[in-house]
């Protein structure tokens, strides 16, 4: 944990909704919603599920490996809070589950990262109360 760390964090829209994910995280785990109707996993955190529109969701824990599906490699951050993190990489990582998720791919330099690579998520303990999910190549 970085006492003093100053970036923005997530702000999410719907708190309550996505509680579950955050605390998950905080735990170093993976979690995402799964219909229970249907059977698919739901990401973004949602009230309903986009495929059948049932409200029977539940947490589901995911394994964190995937493969990195795009990148790109930040150069000038929207955000000056990033500036010192320059270059980074912006990832979309496709889990093994199936669902895609944008984070950052970390412990990577930016020549070696590769489209399909496998990959596992990290957690970043930020403060207290938030930890990211990111990711980096897989086995280290
Ligand atoms: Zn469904």
């Amino acid at each position: 944990m970085v006492a003093e760390y100053s970036k923005p964090l997530p702000n999410p829209l719907h708190r309550e909704t996505s509680r579950p994910f955050w605390e998950a995280a905080r735990r170093h785990e993976l979690s995402m919603q799964r219909c229970t109707a249907c059977g698919r996993l739901v990401w973004y955190p949602r009230e309903l599920c986009p495929f059948c529109l049932s409200s029977a969701l539940e947490w589901a824990r995911l394994s964190g490996r995937g493969r990195l599906h795009s990148y790109t490699v930040i150069h000038q951050p929207a955000n000056p809070a990033f500036q010192g993190d320059v270059p980074y990489i912006y990832a979309i990582v496709e889990l093994e589950e199936g669902p895609r998720i944008v984070s950052n791919l970390v412990e990577c330099a930016p020549e070696q990262a590769r489209i399909d690579m496998a990959l596992e998520a990290v957690y970043d303990d930020v403060t207290a109360e938030v930890t990211l999910v990111k990711f980096r190549p897989a086995g280290q």
